[in-house]
């Protein structure tokens, strides 16, 4: 992946005054600690900018949507680390004109691959067995069973096509905010140089 964020899809400029006409966008957390969504609450007062061009219609910062609605801009936080992620990552790129990754993680699999080198069976034991009281074991009931691990955790672009990606652990909030501004005017975010500089 280039340094520089591509986007090959950018959708058409549809901000205008009536609200109606904003760019929609939904987010979604795969793998993630949903500190890319906690930083991108960091733009602050700038959302009241950026609300006027872009109408959140799925956020689990917002409501708690079961499924990816259709959207100009579909957001995706975190590694593809289950089966469950697999499937959502698949609605996000079927129901969204342009895809973004927002944060290492997602972009480039980042620290939650840490976990690759352990085989996922043990850690659902690690997890869940013996853990709620000493008959408790790994959940999987039908409607309560926890999603298949995958053997490694991986980043977006290996299950889906990714149009731009937003680099950091967690991205900095001003270059979340001009990114999803670009995209909402129908541009191809910059994000280079000192953009890329975080910690
Ligand atoms: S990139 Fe960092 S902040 Fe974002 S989900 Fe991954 S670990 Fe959390």
């Amino acid at each position: 992946m280039s340094a520089d964020s591509e986007a090959s899809d950018a959708p058409a400029d549809t901000a205008g005054d009536d609200e109606d006409a904003r760019t929609t966008v939904a987010t979604v957390c795969l793998g993630g600690c949903s500190g890319c969504h906690m930083e991108f609450l960091n733009v602050d007062h700038g959302l009241v900018d950026l609300l006027e061009d872009v109408e959140f219609v799925a956020s689990h910062m917002i409501v708690d949507e079961k499924e990816v609605p259709e959207a100009d801009i579909g957001i995706a936080e975190g590694v593809v680390t289950n089966e469950e992620n697999v499937e959502v990552a698949q609605e996000l790129r079927e129901n969204c004109d342009t895809v973004v990754a927002w944060g290492d993680c997602a972009a480039l699999r980042g620290i939650m691959s840490l976990r690759n080198d352990q085989d996922p069976e043990d850690m659902l034991e690690a997890a869940f067995d013996g853990k709620a009281d000493e008959h408790s074991e790994v959940p999987t009931g039908e409607g309560d069973a926890v999603p298949r691990l995958l053997q490694d955790a991986r980043p977006l672009d290996e299950f889906i096509d990714v149009d731009v990606f937003v680099p950091g652990c967690p991205p900095d909030a001003d270059v979340m905010e001009a990114s999803l501004a670009a995209l909402a005017r129908g541009e191809t975010p910059e994000i280079s140089g000192e953009a890329l500089q975080y910690d």
